[in-house]
Parts: structure tokens; sequence; C-alpha cells
């Protein structure tokens, strides 16, 4: 998964616009480093809840980049979101071992109140026994 958070930090940051005073050139590119890498992570850990992943990284970038680079930069973390969700899609497993060292597991809790430990399928992250979650969960996304 990393490797996309380096590829829209590496196509960035030649666009890094000057430090604010007292700021040091490196600061703004590691927050931007750092975000590009959070905002994977999340994706890899909690793409359920992450809805607007391409949106939410934007926003917290382009204030280190001047007016002229804000579309270019927009670009790129569109491009770059959009083929780490295809990537996440096809090996949700895969990607989340990547970011987190651990194995995926089934996202509903057991009747005990534990985590389900069985591994997830990869269109809904739910187990074969715990796929009845994902339709009253699509439901109440289709009624909200
Ligand atoms: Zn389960």
């Amino acid at each position: 998964m990393y490797q996309f958070s380096r590829a829209i930090y590496r196509e960035l940051a030649p666009h890094l616009g000057d430090p604010g005073p007292g700021d040091a050139v490196l600061s703004n590119h590691m927050r931007v480093l750092r975000a590009c890498e959070s905002t994977v992570e999340r994706l890899a850990t909690d793409r359920y809840y992450f809805a607007k992943p391409a949106r939410t990284l934007f926003g917290e970038i382009r204030v280190y980049f001047p007016m002229s680079a804000q579309r270019r930069v927009y670009q790129v973390v569109c491009a770059y979101i959009g083929l780490a969700q295809r990537y996440l899609a096809q090996d949700p497993v895969a990607a989340y071992m990547a970011v987190s060292g651990k194995p995926l597991q089934c996202r509903a809790t057991t009747r005990k109140g534990e985590a389900c430990q069985r591994v997830p399928l990869a269109h809904n992250g739910y187990c074969p026994s715990h796929q009845h979650l994902a339709e009253t969960e699509h439901r109440e996304l289709a009624a909200a």
C-alpha cells in the first residue's frame, strides 16, 4: 500500500510551495508524506468508513502547495487514490497486512462480544457466516 503514498509524494514533491517564515523546507515535505501515508493506512484498515479519501487527503495537503499547483495536486491525489482503491478491492487481505502487520479479520463481533477471527471475503469484509450483516448494512445505507 505504501507504494501509493510514496508515488503521490514523489509526484507532488517538486510542486511544494515555499515554506512559511520560520518553517523548515523539510517539514512540509514530511507533512505531505505523512498525510499520504495516513490516508493509505486508513484506506487499508478502515475503508468502509472512509467515504472520500481523495478529497480528504487533498484537503489536508493543499495548503502546502501554491495556487498554481492545486489542480495538479488534486489530479495526482485522485489518480493514485483510485489505483490504491482498486488494488485494495482486489486484495484487501494483503493491503491490510502491509500497513498493520496483522492479518485481516471479519468485521463482525461474535455473540460473546469478541471480534470474529475468520478471514473475510474481499467484497464486503465479512466472513461467510456473517454475510447477512453486510446486507443489513447495505439496507441501512440505502435508507439513510
Ligand atoms: Zn465473521
